[in-house]
């Protein structure tokens, strides 16, 4: 049963902001007798942590009776504090024992990544994180359909792992196929656990495909997403739902073959890291971000980097959230000039675009205007 002390504590933090004081002020009282008592800044307690693989570790979190709980696919946000500086990130968490104040995440430590390198590696049990609202659409319909297609790369297996439990306990009649990439079965993320469901699940067809870099390349020894292989795995892929998650080469891969089966409509895609900007690094395009009390942030951008990074290059602090494309609180007008968005590939050109910073490179000298 739902505990009443959201609404309370809800009403009673209006009424304090009602009254002149901040938004806020309940949350940092309450936050003194437990951060889990937090209504706005929602925050988790680490109960467990458990190792998955040499670089993925799960974490489990009790969060506050305020937590709206998780459907399996969505994401959320998670703000660590680092040498004082806030960073967040998306992850996906997936609940734990059926309950809506207890999730887990999953993280798989990035090469030189500041947050997941912090949440494998300095995270302890007891510590406590800030989490956002679970959100996205990368989610199963209701009621699940008779069959599917799962293709997740490296860390993408988080969300589909999360709808995997969910089918097998309120769907397991479902028959799906899941193919999952990753560089070997040491790297496989919740490898032992697919073992064990697909052998005691029969609607569950599982493929691990060894691939050296998640989607290839073929050349260097690793096997890629192609329609060879979705034949294998599932000869009705093209006519079946799919839901595809992992990193942006993964996800343009299979945006590429079922738009050229002409299934583009059936494929649910999550990418877990915007395509890096490839763009020329030796031409450089003036910015002025203009700031809503009339002053403007002036930097230089190539097209090799983000706006975002090329203005905190330049000593600037934009605002910003999870710097991935999905929090939207880095979004500015467009006012002259074109700009790459990275997500994907698209360029914009049209003055009174909303484009967003962190999965934005500069193709032309620019001028934008940041939200008030
Ligand atoms: C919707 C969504 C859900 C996500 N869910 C999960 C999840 O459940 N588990 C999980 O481990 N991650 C997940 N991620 C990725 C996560 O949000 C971070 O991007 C990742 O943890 C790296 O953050 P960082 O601060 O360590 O790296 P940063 O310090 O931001 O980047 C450091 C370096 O790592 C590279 N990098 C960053 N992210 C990736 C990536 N995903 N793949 C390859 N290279 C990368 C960057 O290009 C950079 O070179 C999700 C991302 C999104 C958008």
């Amino acid at each position: 049963m739902r505990s009443i002390y959201p609404a309370l504590a809800t009403r009673l933090s209006g009424l304090l902001t009602h009254l002149g004081v901040g938004p806020y002020a309940f949350d940092d009282t309450v936050g003194l007798v437990s951060p889990l008592l937090r209504v706005h800044r929602l925050q988790a307690r680490v109960v467990e942590r458990v190792a998955e693989t040499a670089s993925a570790c799960t974490l489990v979190l009790q969060a506050g009776s305020a937590f709206p709980g998780v459907l399996p696919g969505q994401h959320m946000a998670v703000t660590v504090e680092i040498d004082g500086v806030r960073h967040r990130r998306s992850y996906s968490p997936r609940p734990v024992d059926g309950r809506r104040d207890r999730l887990a995440i999953t993280v798989q430590r990035q090469p030189g990544g500041r947050v997941s390198g912090w949440l494998t590696e300095r995270t302890r049990v007891g510590d406590v994180l800030e989490l956002g609202l679970p959100g996205g659409d990368f989610v199963l319909p209701d009621p699940a359909p008779p069959a599917l297609l799962m293709v997740a790369g490296g860390s993408g297996i988080t969300p589909g792992y999360a709808m995997l439990q969910w089918l097998r306990e309120h769907a397991p009649r479902t028959q799906v196929t899941l193919i999952y990439f990753a560089r070997s079965r040491g790297d496989r993320i919740f490898a032992g656990e697919l073992e064990r469901l697909s052998d005691a699940w029969r609607a569950l067809r599982y493929a691990p495909i060894d691939s050296l870099a998640n989607v290839g390349p073929a050349d260097r020894g690793g096997r890629v997403l192609d329609r060879a292989l979705l034949d294998t795995c599932e000869p009705r892929w093209m006519s079946l739902p799919a839901w595809c998650c992992g990193p942006a080469p993964l996800m343009d891969t299979a945006r590429r073959i079922w738009a050229e089966a002409g299934a583009a409509d059936r494929l649910h895609t999550e990418s877990f890291g915007a395509r890096p900007a490839v763009g020329d690094a030796a031409r450089r395009h003036h910015v002025s971000l203009l700031q809503p009390h009339g002053l403007a942030d002036r930097f230089e951008a190539t097209q090799a980097t983000s706006l975002l990074e090329a203005a905190e290059a330049a000593g600037h602090a934009p605002k910003h959230g999870c710097r991935q494309g999905i929090c939207h609180e880095c979004t500015c007008r467009l006012e002259s000039g074109s700009v790459v968005d990275l997500t994907t590939g698209q360029r914009l050109d049209g003055e009174g675009q909303s484009i967003r910073l962190c999965v934005s490179a500069a193709m032309s000298d620019v001028t934008l205007a940041a939200a008030p």
